[in-house]
Parts: C-alpha cells; structure tokens; sequence
C-alpha cells in the first residue's frame, strides 16, 4: 500500500522557487532513497511534507489523507518521524528525557532504542548537551522511533560524523529497516545508502528526473545526476 504520495510538487522561499514538480512515493515497508547533488531539492522536499516551508502547489497524501495544509504537529502525530538535518535533542533534559518526551505507544520502546543504541543507554541520565555529536544524532533518530511513526525521515543522518559512530548508525538503519519501518532517507554515503535501499527517487534543480530501484541505477545514470 501506498504509504506516502507526492504529485507536482512546487515550493518557495519567498520569491524563490525551489521544488518545480517533486514526484515521491513511499510505499508500506519500503525504504526509499531520495537523492540529487547539493542544492537540489532533497531537504526542502522533506521540510514540505512536514509543513516547515510548505507547499504552495502539488498534492502530499499520507496514508490516504491529504495533508498539504496541516501543521506539523498534527503531521507529527499523523504518523510521520522527522530526524532533520542538523540534529536537534532539548540540550537541558538528559537523554531519557528526550527520548521520552514525545514518545507514544507502539512496537518501539525504550528498551527497543537502548538495543538499538547501547550508547545512549550507558548515558541514559546525561544532559543531552553533554553527548558528542554522533551521540545526539543517535539520541535524534531513537526520540523519532519513540514516537513509533509510521514514515521515519531520515536527512543526512550520518553527515560530519566520525567514521566508527557512523557504523553505528548505518547498523541501526538496517535493523530499523529489517523490522518493516517505512523509511524516507538522504544521504550523501552511496555505497552505504544504496544496499539500504529499496528504491532511488532522484531529483534534479527542484524536479524528479529519475526514480527506479538501486540496481538500475547505472554509471551513467550516477554521472549525469549525482556526479559520481
Ligand atoms: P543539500 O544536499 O546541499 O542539503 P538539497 O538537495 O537538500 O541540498 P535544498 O537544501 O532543498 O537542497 O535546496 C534547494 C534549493 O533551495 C537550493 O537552490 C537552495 O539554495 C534553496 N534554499 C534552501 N534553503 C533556502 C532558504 N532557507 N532560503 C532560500 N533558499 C533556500
């Protein structure tokens, strides 16, 4: 079943166009790469679907409803998990506090996220201001599974992180994966990205140009639109 369905989509800022027809579909259970080279759409297509610079045409249905005009909270709470880019953990509650603070009921637990992330168990009554970097960014993408969303979306997850704590989290995105979780993911890391991946949505100055499974994606394809 079609989980998430984006036609024609169009963003701005202000004056600016940024999105000239994005295309995306994320089906139940599928993890779906979006990708492109810088400055092409890819975290403005994420920060429309969640209503954070949203739409000014286009359709974005979630789970059957249309949900262009809904504000993030109720997007949130629809079902959709936003890890943006940059990380953002509430720096003066520990990091029990912050996985807890917007969790909700369902196949993810606390115990889940501590398996998932020893890390942030061993740390669990720390100040989240008090992680490293990667720390925080597992603390980011375990609060998202807390909240047992039905899309999980994941912006540049690993980007500026060091190399054994990206590990870390590449292993934590197959196990997610591996339980049925829907995923929605940018990033840069191909030969990481791709094998996670079940299908390659590629956008090009604000529009998708190609869409297909990671196996299709040939030399030349990856030359021509990601410059790889
Ligand atoms: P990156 O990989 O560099 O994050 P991206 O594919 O995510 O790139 P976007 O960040 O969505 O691309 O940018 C798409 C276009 O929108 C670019 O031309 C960018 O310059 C422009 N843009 C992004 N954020 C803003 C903003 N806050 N104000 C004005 N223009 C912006």
């Amino acid at each position: 079943m079609t989980l998430l369905e984006i036609r024609g989509l169009e963003t701005f800022y202000g004056k600016s166009q940024a999105l000239f027809g994005v295309d995306l579909t994320v089906d139940e259970g599928e993890v779906v790469a979006l990708m492109g080279r810088n400055g092409m759409g890819k975290t403005t297509t994420i920060r429309s679907i969640c209503h954070l610079t949203p739409a000014r045409s286009g359709t974005i249905r979630f789970a059957g409803k249309d949900i262009a005009r809904l504000r993030p909270h109720k997007i949130a709470r629809l079902g959709i998990g936003l890890v943006p880019e940059g990380r953002r953990c509430f720096p003066n509650l520990t990091v029990e506090e912050n996985l807890l603070a917007a969790a909700r009921t369902g196949k993810w637990t606390l115990a889940g996220v501590n398996a998932l992330f020893p890390r942030l168990a061993e740390r669990r009554g720390q100040y989240a201001s008090t992680l490293s970097g990667g720390e925080q960014q597992m603390l980011a993408i375990g609060r998202a599974l807390l909240t047992n969303p039905s899309l999980l979306i994941l912006d540049e997850a690993t980007e500026g992180l060091a190399p054994v704590i990206r590990q870390d989290i590449w292993r934590a995105i197959r196990t997610v994966k591996k339980e049925g979780q829907s995923i929605l993911i940018v990033d840069k890391t191909l030969s990481e990205l791709l094998p996670v991946a079940d299908r390659c949505t590629i956008l090009e100055k604000g529009r998708t140009v190609w869409n297909g499974a990671p196996a299709a994606l040939d030399d030349e394809t990856q030359q021509r639109f990601l410059g790889v």
